[in-house]
């Protein structure tokens, strides 16, 4: 039994693995080109179950075991914002709409892709325009799963969220998203200089709640599936 994931972004993997050390868990990568999902759901739920399903439908055919896709949706959203950029965490940046017209869905998401650095800046100047340095916010993570184990079809989703506030504070090219504006409740550095970021991230949260649903199916002890030696 193999877990592979519906994701290309390197750092996400990479939180994924450690989290799931226990499960060897591949890229859909390892198997397929990259290709583009266009992620047109309403929710984090929608566009991780889209993710998950294009996924399994690309391998179904290619894979000779049984295997679970599992597709991670996040982001971030900001309650100065009015919840914004949420869904549109990735493509913050390059979408040429405030924060306002994304809540009144005024804009036409061009496909590009941006980087953390952008979306950074772009948050920051969106709290400014408001006259604010920073706003309670919370980290959110959808887990889709989708896949065949036996004759059961499998089709789950697992959130998790994780608290505190965005803040004004200095970008860091090296760290995954917004992760050097947050700072979690409870703590008072930024989730980039935390060491104990995958005990307590949404990510964390999400997956836990997966990792009880595989042992409540009895997938990992009865048939010993994804575990490495
Ligand atoms: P997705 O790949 O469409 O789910 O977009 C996820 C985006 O949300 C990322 O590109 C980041 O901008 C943001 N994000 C999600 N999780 C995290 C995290 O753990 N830290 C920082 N940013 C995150």
């Amino acid at each position: 039994m193999q877990i592979i994931l519906s994701s290309a972004n390197v750092k996400k993997i990479r939180e994924i693995q450690a989290i799931l050390s226990d499960i060897d868990v591949r890229s859909y990568r390892d198997f397929l080109d990259e290709i583009e999902i266009v992620e047109d759901g309403e929710s984090f739920e929608d566009n991780a179950l889209l993710k998950a399903e294009k996924i399994y439908e690309l391998l179904e055919t290619e894979m000779q075991q049984d295997f679970l896709v599992l597709a991670d949706d996040s982001g971030i959203c900001v309650e100065a914002l009015g919840g914004m950029p949420s869904i549109y965490s990735a493509r913050f940046a390059s979408i040429e709409a405030s924060a306002q017209d994304l809540i009144k869905k005024n804009f036409l998401p061009p496909l590009q892709s941006n980087t953390d650095e952008n979306n950074n800046l772009k948050l920051l100047a969106s709290l400014e325009e408001l006259g604010i340095t920073e706003s309670r916010a919370s980290f959110v993570c959808v887990i889709a799963v989708c896949g065949k184990v036996g004759n059961q079809k499998i089709q789950k989703t697992f959130q998790g969220e994780c608290e505190g506030r965005v803040v004004k504070a200095p970008l860091n090219p090296q760290a995954f998203g917004y992760d050097p504006l947050f700072v979690p409740n409870g703590y008072d550095v930024t989730m980039d200089q935390l060491k104990e970021k995958n005990l307590i991230s949404h990510r964390f949260l999400a997956l836990q709640k997966f990792q009880d649903f595989l042992k409540k199916i009895d997938f990992i002890s009865t048939q010993n599936l994804g575990l490495r030696e």
